[in-house]
């Protein structure tokens, strides 16, 4: 393992973090803030577009509002950290190379795998002709488009997850002429307490979507959703929500990934399999004492700034230190003027109290916005950026690496 740098030697200990998300920037900021001025360690961002995509204002995207561009360059500033646009096709663990666009070869000493997750559009036929998605602020747009043009006409929402629940209100608020079907296996809010959750099914029929909970999509087809059982919905629009995929290119790199292509890290994020191999974000198989994170921002940031601390601190040659994250809370918005936050226990499970209403709308926006000036704050001061909850006792894990 090669991430002792030997100071002095001419060739820079060269740090690639692959996707700039939530957790990517956070790791390149963080380490780049944190190596600031020496000319002995380089850190790369690669990301296939300039543009910050910011996932948690992709329904507001997809349903015409303005948000604010954030350029990635822009965001890295003052950092010294190095913006690559690109989308990396392969990584060569062995060789330790990235190939991007086919032609570009970066090599690294240090690689941070932060290449996010999407919906899970090959799950069941037709979605991947025949669905909206909000896999990118490209694919956002064209639904925005689609909806403006509609007029009147039935939207089915496919997942009632939380983006599906999100989409669905927003939608619903901003195209009051249209019918909005919510569907899905689960119930709307089903992790909430039972008030958090019959508030969020009151506030879906007060913007009069239909919620269809207990249902398999079996097929999407151009002008219609089939359901298990034989039913089908007449829409003329879908957006699909469900489920999440990742990207495969750590398992084409035969580093050792879980059963959705997530890279397996020990306590300290780095791949089981390739130690000079962070990964963090919603493209990382990060075990706790309760499970195995799911995909949020509100841990994938930490998971970035620990990354770049323990790179940190092996380039010093001392060990790196567990990673350790409890959850606290699960805001939804519900249009703009409304929303539900359940707080919960580090494992996820909701704690008795809640917010709604116009409290838990603007919660959710100052999360939402949150990101923006932790970024700023880590610059001139990378350890503002490493406060979280630890999840006390929920959180302890026997195993080492
Ligand atoms: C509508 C919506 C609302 C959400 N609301 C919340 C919320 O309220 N709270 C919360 O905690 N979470 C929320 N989430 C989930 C949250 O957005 C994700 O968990 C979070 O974005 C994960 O961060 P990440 O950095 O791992 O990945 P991402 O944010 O997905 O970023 C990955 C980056 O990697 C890039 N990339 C991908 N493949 C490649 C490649 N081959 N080469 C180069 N770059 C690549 C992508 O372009 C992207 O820029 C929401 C998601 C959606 C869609």
């Amino acid at each position: 393992m090669n991430t002792q740098h030997q100071i002095g030697t001419e060739d820079p200990h060269r740090v690639l973090v692959l996707g700039a998300g939530f957790a990517g920037m956070a790791a390149a900021i963080q380490l780049a803030a944190r190596v600031k001025g020496r000319e002995d360690v380089r850190v790369t961002l690669v990301n296939p577009q300039e543009r910050f995509t910011e996932r948690l204002r992709l329904h507001m995207t997809a349903t015409g509002q303005p948000t604010a561009e954030m350029s990635i360059p822009e965001l890295l500033e003052g950092t010294g950290a190095r913006f690559q646009r690109g989308w990396v096709t392969a990584v060569d663990a062995d060789a330790r190379t990235v190939r991007i666009d086919d032609d570009r070869v970066l090599h690294y000493d240090t690689l941070v795998y932060a290449v996010g997750s999407v919906a899970d559009t090959a799950a069941v036929p037709g979605v991947e002709d025949s669905a909206y998605t909000l896999n990118s602020v490209r694919d956002a747009e064209l639904l925005a488009d689609r909806l403006a043009r509609l007029g009147r006409g039935t939207v089915v929402v496919a997942g009632s997850g939380l983006t599906g629940v999100e989409s669905a209100a927003e939608i619903a608020e901003r195209h009051p002429g249209l019918d909005v079907v919510l569907v899905g296996r689960q119930e709307p809010g089903a992790a909430m307490n039972p008030k958090p959750r019959a508030y969020l099914r009151s506030a879906l029929e007060r913007l009069g979507v239909r919620v269809r909970s207990g249902v398999e999509v079996l097929k999407v087809l151009p002008d219609a959703v089939e359901l298990a059982g034989g039913e089908s919905i007449a829409a003329d629009v879908v957006l699909w929500t469900s489920g999440t995929r990742v990207s495969q290119l750590a398992a084409a790199a035969g580093l050792a990934v879980d059963g959705r292509g997530r890279i397996l890290t020990g306590t300290a994020l780095r791949s089981v399999s390739h130690p000079d191999v962070y990964a963090v974000g919603d493209a990382a198989a990060v075990r706790q004492g309760y499970g195995v994170m799911h995909g949020t921002c509100q841990g994938g940031m930490p998971t970035g700034v620990h990354a770049a601390v323990s790179i940190v601190r092996a380039l010093k040659g001392k060990q790196p230190k567990p990673f350790r994250f409890g959850y606290y809370h699960t805001p939804v918005s519900l249009g703009r003027d409304d929303g539900v936050v359940q707080f919960t226990h580090p494992d996820d499970s909701p704690r008795r109290m809640y917010l709604t209403g116009r409290t838990a709308a603007r919660y959710k926006e100052a999360v939402t916005a949150a990101p923006w000036p932790t970024y700023g704050r880590m610059k001139k001061m990378p350890a503002s950026g490493a406060f979280w909850p630890r999840g006390g006792r929920f959180t302890r894990v026997r195993e080492t690496l």
